[in-house]
């Protein structure tokens, strides 16, 4: 039986855990200290197996390699990027990982946009997506353009709807404020917003989401469907039919954005 958990990290980063308690091994996603998670495995008497990194910010990789010192046989996975500074098997567009224990199998995808190197992995139902795709939001471009943000984000919403996505931050109420500025009649919106706010309410993760009504809800995984008038194009009067255009725009907002 395996179990995810979403260990809180930073101020307001989550570290994923997948465990499975028959083998006792775990992997992490995205580390950025490793004080939560030792605290995680002792608690549970768990051995790390693999460590995942979807891109090389210090919020995401910061405890790597302590952990990798605790755990010399642990795998450390990483995207083709000299800022990531570790003994890692570096992996790709289309590589597929497969870790014995948790055993699983993932498929690596290049979604660029945050950063130019950043990358998603995708198995057992669950994606982990970094900085990427948020819970009804997405990840400001560090490093790359709206048209590769878009395709990056246009990849990950073809995964199948029951897909539990895997965040890398707790942004989703931040996010709903800004998404119910763009989507006011949106009903999936409101809904999610609701449970966000009850989860919060009790101390919980918003995350993981569900595929599917990050579709319905999100924003940015909805440029055509925002009304011309809500999207703050940045010339007045210039509404543009092309989805590049109308994410750049919403992606600016966001930017900008004060609740
Ligand atoms: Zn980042
Ligand atoms: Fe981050």
């Amino acid at each position: 039986m395996q179990s995810l958990r979403a260990l809180p990290a930073l101020r307001d980063n989550y570290i994923w855990m997948l465990a499975d308690a028959a083998s006792g091994g775990a992997l992490v996603v995205d580390p950025g200290e490793a004080r939560p998670v030792l605290r995680a495995l002792e608690q549970d008497g768990l051995a790390l197996t693999a460590i995942l990194l979807t891109h090389h910010h210090a919020d995401h990789i910061g405890g790597a390699s302590e952990l990798a010192e605790r755990f010399p046989d642990a795998a450390i996975l990483a995207p083709h990027d000299h800022r990531i500074a570790l003994d890692a098997r570096r992996v790709g567009h289309g590589d597929r990982v497969e870790i014995p224990a948790p055993a699983a199998r993932f498929e690596v995808l290049e979604v660029h946009g945050h950063t130019r190197s950043h990358i998603a992995y995708y198995g057992e139902g669950m994606l982990f997506c970094g900085d990427t795709l948020f819970s009804l939001g997405c990840g400001r471009m560090f490093e790359g353009t709206p048209a590769e943000m878009l395709a990056s984000l246009d990849r990950l919403a073809s995964l199948p709807g029951n897909t539990m996505v895997c965040c890398g931050h707790e942004y989703t109420l931040a996010n709903a404020a800004f998404a119910l500025t763009v989507d006011p009649e949106n009903r999936a919106l409101h809904a999610r917003t609701e449970t966000a706010r009850s989860l919060r309410a009790h101390g919980e993760p918003t995350l993981p989401a569900r595929l599917d009504d990050e579709r319905a809800a999100n924003p940015f995984l909805r440029v055509e469907a925002i009304a011309d008038n809500r999207i703050p194009w940045p010339q007045a009067g210039t509404p543009s039919h092309r989805r590049v255009d109308r994410f750049a725009a919403l992606r600016q907002a966001k930017d900008h954005f004060q609740a």
